[in-house]
């Protein structure tokens, strides 16, 4: 018996040591393997960039309301997309309330007769218009936009969900002010940098992608007049609200994206991948932005496009197109992470300037351009001008070690 004890309590002992010897053990695997998953870290490989000349820059619409939005007036489909034809858009989204229509956009907006073209390409879609804010939808072919409305109120992880399986682009509207986009910006491909013709309400909205930017979400900027009011088609139809169309109707702004090909869904890419610009209207210059990874004198990526930082120096080269680009200075401000990186001032009949930076090696950065100087006139929508002051455009980010698969 003593024997026995004496037997159990070195079995104990041992135990206890083993027990010991393992805690110890697991602690400093813990302290050596535990380290920040999150950290910054080399990128990898990066896809290859598509090609900048296999392509279509398209202009369209991607915010505004027909009279199947209950707000607005003198505003009929096929007054829109006439008024869109003239002007010569390539695209447009009509974003009905979809709250007016309890979801049902496809059997309001998208059967109604007016709702054909045969010269401007028709993006699906529909203004998510919800307690916690304002989305659009922007879809190549018609989806069941009913699911997105019923789950509005829902946890954004369900509503997540849902949104991968109808596949469509989901974008962030006015996403500062009244209806603010009160989702996770995790939600959403693309964000409103330009909300109507009123350039200086935009300021939170372009703090807030800066600060998307900065945290790794490669979110595309994109505008939308959100105009709601048309021509009356006699003085008795004209509203408290039908002086707003001689300042903000179709294409104020514009928003440019280059498509791979001439189709709604080559529209839809595009936005998703960024390389997108914005314009203050129809004929105002289109800003352009390029780099040239390796200095020997061909631009290698756009605005829009992610690629590896190599420590070597970057040219950049900022041009304004257009066919008639107005006299005078334009003046380009350059913001790289979310900072002013630098201010040029450029003019003539293709003004252009360049600039050199060094991306670095490890963790992301981005360039993003603002281009302010003479307006162009609007000979259709008379007063945007005056209310636009002197924005001209904004391109899109050209972006070095942005993880794709964030
Ligand atoms: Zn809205
Ligand atoms: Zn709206």
């Amino acid at each position: 018996m003593y024997k026995n004890v004496l037997k159990n309590t070195s079995v104990n002992l041992f135990s206890i040591i083993l027990v010991a010897i393992l805690f110890i053990n697991s602690a400093v695997s813990a302290q050596s393997t535990g380290k920040n998953p999150w950290a910054i870290k080399d990128v990898g490989t990066l896809p290859p960039i598509s090609s900048l000349t296999k392509g279509f820059w398209l202009k369209g619409e991607l915010h505004i309301h027909s009279s199947h939005s209950k707000e607005s007036s003198n505003n009929s489909v096929a007054k829109i997309l006439a008024f869109s034809q003239s002007v010569g858009m390539d695209f447009i989204c009509i974003t009905d309330h979809d709250n007016h229509v309890d979801g049902d956009v496809a059997h309001n907006t998208w059967t109604d007769p007016e709702f054909k073209s045969d010269s401007v390409l028709l993006l699906y879609g529909a203004e998510w218009t919800t307690t916690r804010g304002h989305g659009n939808v922007f879809s190549a072919k018609p989806y069941n936009h009913q699911l997105l409305y019923n789950v509005r109120d829902q946890r954004d992880t369900v509503i997540g969900r849902i949104k991968r399986q109808l596949g469509i682009h989901l974008s962030a509207n006015h996403p500062s002010g009244k209806d603010n986009f009160g989702y996770s910006y995790d939600l959403v491909n693309s964000i409103e940098v330009w909300n109507s013709v009123v350039w200086s309400k935009n300021a939170n909205a372009i703090m807030i992608w800066d600060d998307m930017l900065s945290s790794g979400r490669k979110l595309t900027g994109r505008g939308g007049s959100d105009a709601h009011h048309g021509t009356p088609d006699s003085p008795d139809k004209a509203t408290a609200n039908s002086g707003q169309r001689n300042a903000n109707y179709v294409g104020t702004p514009t928003t440019w994206v280059f498509a791979k090909e001439r189709s709604s869904q080559a529209v839809i890419d595009a936005l998703t991948n960024g390389r997108v610009s914005i314009s203050s209207n129809p004929y105002a210059p289109r800003v352009e932005f390029y780099a040239d990874l390796n200095q020997d004198g061909t631009m290698d990526m756009m605005m829009g496009d992610n690629a590896k930082a190599t420590g070597k120096p970057v040219k950049f080269r900022v041009q304004l197109t257009g066919e008639h680009i107005p006299e005078g200075k334009f003046t380009i401000t350059v913001i790289k992470d979310g900072s002013k990186f630098g201010t040029f001032e450029a003019e003539g009949k293709m003004p252009m300037i360049d600039f050199t930076d060094t991306p670095k090696m490890l963790g992301r950065s981005y360039y993003r351009v603002i281009v302010e100087g003479p307006g162009t006139p609007y000979p259709q929508v008379p007063g945007a001008m005056t209310v636009n002051g002197n924005m001209v455009g904004l391109s899109n980010p050209i972006c070095f070690n942005f993880d794709p698969n964030f």
